[in-house]
């Protein structure tokens, strides 16, 4: 599921490739996807425009229209941008943006959880849907983390991803933040001592980081990351070697070392 770094990728990739570029046709494939807004509502603002500058806040993406407003994208559980001049855009493409250049930018969501929204202004935006600060905010210092996570109901995991309290962590993520400190993702938030969330302050941001500069593909990650061993049935800890855990934690399942991330 596309988290922080991966829509920081998505955010460059749309720079790279889809700014300045005269707009000719939209075609909606699923109107589905469309949140408070038609397609042609869509159409009439994107079309004869330009996409201008991004965005990002937590999950979310924003990409300014001409000087009307801000498509607002949300990715959901595997969505991605792909920008190319193929005949036949990626399989679920849900949305797909023409250019006067013979280049698309495509929409592509297969669960079609992810959203196309609209905004006048990204701050209304992230206030009306209660997002938290941004993970990477220079503003969310250890000490803001410590008294925002502090005093979270439930286990450190869930605090971490509650979207409310700091935007753009998910189950990937966390799973990583909370290995690389060494706790447990079902230890208590407000259980936790200054040190300990000042550690996963200080993993959070190089987690984070080394993510995006691993251009979010867990076979270009550090080493010692616990995320490029997700998934498979014998995957063992990079730092112990012994088995790792699988178990559900606020309904996702969470990987973790017992032997490194002990319950105390
Ligand atoms: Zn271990």
């Amino acid at each position: 599921m596309p988290e922080l770094p991966d829509v920081q990728v998505f955010r460059e990739y749309l720079d790279a490739t889809s700014l300045h570029q005269r707009i000719a046709r939209v075609d909606v494939r699923r109107e589905k996807v469309l949140e408070n807004l038609s397609a042609r509502a869509l159409q009439q603002r994107l079309a004869g425009r330009s996409l201008e500058s991004t965005r990002r806040h937590g999950k979310h993406l924003f990409v300014r229209v001409g000087d009307d407003g801000w498509l607002v994208l949300h990715f959901g559980m595997t969505g991605y941008p792909d920008y190319s001049s193929a005949e036949d855009p990626p399989r679920h493409t849900r949305v797909l943006l023409r250019f006067d250049n013979g280049f698309h930018l495509a929409y592509v969501s297969q669960r079609m959880i992810g959203r196309l929204d609209w905004t006048d202004d990204p701050g209304e935006f992230i206030e009306r849907h209660r997002l938290g600060i941004d993970a990477l905010d220079d503003r969310l210092d250890a000490g803001r983390f410590r008294e925002a996570i502090g005093r979270k109901r439930g286990s450190i995991k869930s605090a971490l991803m509650d979207q409310g309290t700091i935007a753009g962590l998910g189950n990937v993520y966390t799973d990583e933040i909370l290995f690389q400190a060494g706790v447990h993702p079902r230890a208590a938030a407000s259980d936790m001592d200054a040190t300990t969330l000042t550690e996963i302050h200080r993993q959070m941001r190089r987690v984070v980081q080394s993510a995006i500069k691993a251009r979010a593909q867990p076979e270009r990650m550090p080493k010692d990351f616990l995320t490029p061993r997700r998934g498979a049935d014998d995957a063992t800890c990079p730092r112990c070697g012994k088995p790792l855990e699988r178990e559900k934690v606020s309904g996702r399942t969470a990987y973790f070392c017992p032997t490194c991330q002990a319950m105390h």
